[in-house]
């Protein structure tokens, strides 16, 4: 079990999800990602995009293979936009990373949101 700073990574929601062990509205799911609604949406469109093999946060990243995870999630994080019909509109991915940037799942995830005018974080 993967164990880090008293954080049991091995019991996130996000793998109950993924393993279909709690009900959640998966869009898409294929073996590296899985997708579903944010329980708490922040916007009319709000869909996680979640990295099946268990990577805490984007620090984690290190490999080829997590390039091709990452790369993945995005392509696929782009395909739902585009099947929410919001690829002209416009749309956010955020990565959180760690407590100032107020993760709280650790399990690597995008999120995908849009569906409304989401304004500027960055001037
Ligand atoms: P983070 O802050 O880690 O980047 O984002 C975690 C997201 O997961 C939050 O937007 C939160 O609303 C969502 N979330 C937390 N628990 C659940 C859950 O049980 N089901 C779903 N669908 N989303 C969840």
């Amino acid at each position: 079990m993967l164990k880090i700073k008293n954080r049991n990574y091995m019991n996130n929601i996000f793998n109950k999800i993924i393993n279909h062990k709690i009900k959640s509205n998966i869009l898409y799911q294929d073996n590296i990602v899985t997708a579903f609604k944010d329980i708490n949406p922040k916007a009319p469109i709000h869909i996680l995009i979640v990295s099946n093999k268990l990577i805490p946060t984007i620090n984690e990243l290190k490999n080829e293979k997590d390039k091709m995870i990452i790369g993945h999630m995005i392509i696929i994080a782009v395909k739902l936009a585009k099947k929410q019909k919001i690829e002209k509109s416009g749309y956010r991915l955020i990565i959180n990373c760690n407590k100032n940037a107020g993760q709280e799942i650790y399990h690597l995830h995008i999120h995908l949101l849009g569906g409304k005018k989401l304004g500027k974080i960055i001037n």
